[in-house]
């Protein structure tokens, strides 16, 4: 029996750093949590994230991100693409359940952001008004989610917009939380 039965998309947003590309979003009738570790050993260059489990990894220039019933990918062409790759996950996911006897399940991390990655898309100005000292300190709490990065009100204003965009493409890539109001 397959461990993902039905799925369905419940969110089809534009990409955040690129308007002519979508963002969605597919419900599970699934628990993804046991398969995930599997899944981290049979992908290459995936990010596992054991608690609460989740996994993000990027296909073809597209970035996939996986965590207990919902499966979000970006920069993808139109619906029709999207279906195309969430039938691709659907196969994959289930193809791993089903060998799952005879996979070793991975715990690796595989490669993070560092908080110089994360630093370059803040404005660097050191003016302590998300409470840090320094920018770099910031990108330090952002990286372990000791912090919300609405917390640098600067990148909120219209003079930063291009970093804000590029930043919070780069974080909800490596799977970190987007705030909500930055989805629709
Ligand atoms: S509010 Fe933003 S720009 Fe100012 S120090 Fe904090 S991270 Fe840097």
């Amino acid at each position: 029996m397959p461990l993902v039965s039905r799925w369905e998309l419940i969110s089809v947003v534009p990409c955040l750093a690129d308007t002519a590309k979508i963002r969605v979003t597919a419900q599970l009738d699934a628990e993804l949590d046991e398969v995930l570790p599997y899944l981290n050993a049979v992908l290459k260059r995936a990010v596992f994230n054991p608690r609460p489990p989740s996994l993000t990894t990027n296909r073809g220039g597209m970035c996939f991100s996986l965590r207990a019933r919902r499966i979000a990918g970006a920069k993808l062409r139109d619906l029709d693409h999207a279906r195309e790759e969430l039938e691709w996950w659907m196969a994959l996911i289930n193809d791993t359940w089903e060998r799952r006897a005879s996979l070793a399940p991975s715990y690796e991390r595989g490669q993070q952001l560092s908080a110089i990655q994360v630093f370059k898309g803040l404005p660097a100005t050191n003016c302590k008004a998300c409470g840090e000292s320094t920018c770099l300190a910031f990108a330090a709490k952002l990286l372990t989610e000791k912090a919300s990065v609405l917390a640098c009100a600067p990148l909120f204003t219209p003079e930063w917009r291009e970093k804000r965009l590029a930043l919070l493409d780069l974080l909800e890539g490596a799977g970190y939380p987007i705030p909500p109001e930055f989805l629709a």
